[in-house]
């Protein structure tokens, strides 16, 4: 397997996961939270029995809270398991089971607030157990959701450190001493927190990752939005006005010439009506393309003022250049025949040309606008171009 289709397989992945996230599926979510959680409650269940039977790590804790422990574990282990056999096979029902996500969800706060309690929270990482569950949670349903089993973990920590901070009881009451007292780590709490850490915190990064990968897209894409005109690809008005506002200014401060053009298909309404909506749209997709094959783009900017209406800024390009150009592209657009159910037609557009002075774009936009208007009046199908004053 070479690298490109690890990175396709991983992209497909996360592409899978990202569309299960945005199904909003009760079910599926539950699918994730049980499978994630059943591997570390497998974990704790083992890490106790053990700790129960075998004779140097018994005395590292309590006996009675550690029988409660093995099974809040073992109940865990049996819940999960429970929730994955039910709702695998409901994966793709788009029936919304809250009762289900409500009870797992408040289930995985608790318990791993009640660990995190027992084992001691600043020195373990059931702390980070906690906030792993809340954020994994919190990634596949919305905030109603977590909300009895966020209240009930807080009143959980907040009685806790009451209670410790009275002296009614100890920190970390399954054990006999805490996991870390300043001294070099016993083997079985090396061995077991790195296992507990490493279940914890591998997933958690990669869910951080993920969501902050499908984050940034999301943003790109938003801005993009905001900037490009969907169907033609091409920037949108407001973004050419930013970008030929910029370009006026330069030409004041160069005095080099600028010009812009203004293009509007001929009777395309005819085109709707005679050849369909669709058929309307190939034609602004067409000319889409070819504004930006007949010029000098990117150096050029085409964009779709609205409608049938586009426009062009030429930068360093004079009146006599500009019309080359224009007429260029009505040649071309002239000779493009297009089909839509076997039937062709070809169309037409005015061009209005105008060469920007003084770095005065509104004058300029203005002007081509009229010059427009007169290649519609003197028959369509033509450019006509003009130095503003
Ligand atoms: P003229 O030669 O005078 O420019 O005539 P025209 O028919 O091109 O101009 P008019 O302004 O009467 O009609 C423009 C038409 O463009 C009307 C509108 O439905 C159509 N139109 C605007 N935006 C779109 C679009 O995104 N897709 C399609 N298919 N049609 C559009
Ligand atoms: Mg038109
Ligand atoms: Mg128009």
């Amino acid at each position: 397997m070479n690298v490109l289709t690890l990175r396709q397989r991983l992209q497909a992945v996360m592409q899978w996961l990202e569309e299960q996230l945005n199904r909003r599926n009760t079910t599926a979510g539950c699918v994730f939270i049980a499978a994630v959680a059943l591997p570390l409650a497998l974990q704790l269940f083992l890490m106790s029995v053990t700790a129960l039977w075998h004779p140097e790590v018994a005395p590292l804790f309590d006996p009675t809270l550690l029988r409660w422990t093995m099974l809040q574990a073992g109940g865990s282990v049996l819940i999960y398991t429970g929730a994955l056999l039910y709702c695998w096979p409901r994966f793709r029902s788009t029936r919304q089971r809250d009762w289900l996500a409500y009870g797992l969800v408040t289930f995985l706060v608790v318990s791993s607030t009640s660990t995190a309690i027992l084992y001691g929270h600043m020195d373990t990482p059931f702390g980070l157990m906690v906030m792993g569950s809340v954020a994994l949670a919190r990634a596949w349903f919305p905030t109603r959701i977590l909300l009895p089993g966020l209240v009930l973990s807080l009143a959980l920590f907040v009685g806790a450190d009451v209670l410790i901070h009275r002296g009614a009881m100890p920190y970390a009451p399954l054990l006999t001493a805490p996991v870390a007292n300043g001294e070099p780590l016993l083997p079985w709490w090396n061995f077991t927190m790195q296992a507990i850490y490493n279940g914890v915190v591998l997933p958690f990064s990669a869910l951080m990752f993920f969501l902050f990968a499908i984050m940034q897209r999301r943003t790109r894409e938003l801005v993009s939005l905001t900037r490009v005109d969907t169907l033609t690809g091409l920037l949108n008005r407001a973004t050419f006005m930013r970008l030929f506002e910029e370009e006026c200014a330069k030409q004041k401060r160069t005095a080099r010439p600028t010009c812009v053009m203004m293009c509007d298909v001929d009777h395309f309404k005819k085109v709707n009506d005679s050849y369909g909506h669709p058929a309307g749209d190939l034609v602004l997709v067409r000319l889409g393309h070819l504004l930006k094959s007949a010029t000098r783009y990117p150096i050029d900017v085409p964009a779709r003022f609205g409608g049938e209406e586009f426009v062009v800024l030429l930068p360093e390009t004079d009146l006599a250049a500009a019309q080359v150009v224009a007429e260029r592209l009505g040649e071309q657009l002239r000779g493009q025949v297009f089909e839509i159910d076997g039937q062709r037609f070809s169309v037409t557009i005015s061009i209005g040309v105008a060469e920007a002075q003084g770095g005065e774009g509104g004058k300029a936009l203005k002007l081509a606008d009229d010059n427009l208007y007169a290649a519609k009046h003197a028959g369509r199908d033509r450019v006509v171009g003009s130095v503003a004053a």
